[in-house]
């Protein structure tokens, strides 16, 4: 009950199990690897600052995100740790990187004209090569081995680094990314072997490199460069519905960090023939046992979704009735679960009818989408 205090529904942020699945993370590292948390949409829905308040805490230092505003609210949440912003540096997000000291991820020169330019101005003209490099914020270059997606073309390289050391612009690091590491070794050893011999010439000055995500992570790959970038490992969630990606997280011990629970707002008992929810697409054959929960598509509960089930605490299925609503669902209570009241719309495994991966399979999408679909309006409490 405690629980529900703010409103009827929850998601349960398990902060043990993302200790856990992070400690499983780093042994498949070496020991001088470190990690950088990717903590990009909300943290995969589990809350961005404070999760990532959270893993500081723990000795995680090194963050990312995707957006400069979701950099920016980290440190308004009071993470102090390196934060890059993925994806390739835009100079609409200058300002908001200039003022939070976010590390922009570096495709091009021209970007880093304009970065150079706006820490000269903001910091009256007395940057560039006379002062040294730790006051022009550090950058973090991509690379694009194979992916075509963001990075520069290993052949641009060059220009990019000499620019930086031109006018010291300080390297935080090169990195790439893989397109498919969990299970395609061969492309992704090729992509490794693109990268590795584009950055061969500045590993003598000790630029440091990363290049694993969770796939790679799991699969040894780039695990003994200077950082490792996981995300949907750490919140425990298989990367995709198929069998092979359910299989190798459970393996490893990994466990999904996030549960959903709800309490009924209202149960009637609706006669036959009584028709539920917008477009009447659901007709009582008997008397039945309609509850109403509040939360809809709006939360992350997708309309799209009304051919799934909630379950009682004890594991009762109860099947959704009518369309999903904005901020509402129905669903029938059968008669041995006529009197439950609280249910669980999404379970923390990998194979139950209400797991993320079902859920995932249902849309026909994977689980990183059916996670950062769960709305910020949610609670998100933390145990
Ligand atoms: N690195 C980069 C550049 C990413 O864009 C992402 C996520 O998309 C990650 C790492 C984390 O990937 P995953 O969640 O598959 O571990």
């Amino acid at each position: 009950e405690f629980a529900f205090a703010r409103r009827p529904t929850f998601l349960r942020v398990d902060l043990d199990v993302l200790l856990n699945n992070l400690k499983i993370l780093k042994g498949q590292l070496s020991a001088h690897t470190e990690i950088i948390a990717v903590v990009k949409a909300n943290a995969y829905g589990h809350g961005g600052p404070r999760v990532a308040r959270f893993l500081e805490r723990h000795g995680v230092s090194h963050f990312a995100v995707a957006t400069a505003l979701e950099g920016e609210e980290l440190r308004t949440a009071g993470v102090h740790g390196n934060i890059q912003v993925f994806g390739n540096a835009s100079v609409e997000e200058i300002g908001t990187m200039y003022e939070n000291r976010l590390i922009p991820t570096i495709a091009d020169v021209d970007f880093l004209s304009a970065w150079l330019a706006h820490w000269r101005k903001r910091e009256r003209n007395t940057l560039g090569v006379e002062n040294g490099p730790d006051m022009v914020g550090c950058v973090v270059i991509k690379v694009d081995s194979g992916m075509s997606r963001n990075g520069c073309q290993p052949e641009k390289l060059p220009e990019i680094v000499d620019f930086c050391d031109n006018y010291r612009v300080p390297v935080h690091s090169i990195m790439t990314h893989f397109a498919q590491s969990w299970d395609d070794p061969v492309f992704t050893q090729q992509q490794m072997d693109t990268f590795m011999a584009a950055v061969k010439p500045y590993r003598t000055r000790g630029v440091k490199l990363h290049v694993a995500n969770s796939g790679a992570i799991v699969n040894k790959v780039g695990t003994d460069l200077d950082f490792v970038r996981p995300g949907i490992s750490m919140y425990g969630q298989a990367p995709d519905t198929s069998e092979f990606g359910v299989n190798t997280s459970q393996k490893l011990g990994l466990r999904p960090v996030i549960s959903w629970y709800a309490k009924a707002s209202m149960v009637n008992r609706l006669q036959p023939e009584r028709v539920v929810g917008y477009d009447k697409t659901y007709k009582c054959n008997t008397t039945e046992t309609i509850a109403v929960i509040p939360v809809g598509y709006a939360d992350g509960f997708l309309r799209s979704y009304d051919k799934l089930s909630v379950q009682t605490l004890d594991g009762t299925q109860c099947p959704l009735v009518g369309r999903v609503s904005m901020d509402a669902i129905t669903v029938r209570l059968p008669e041995e679960a006529s009197n439950a009241r609280v249910f669980q719309l999404m379970t923390p495994d990998y194979t139950n009818v209400n797991s993320a991966v079902a859920m995932a399979r249902h849309e026909r999408t994977i689980p990183y989408e059916v996670c950062t679909n769960l709305d910020k309006r949610v609670p998100r409490l933390y145990f």
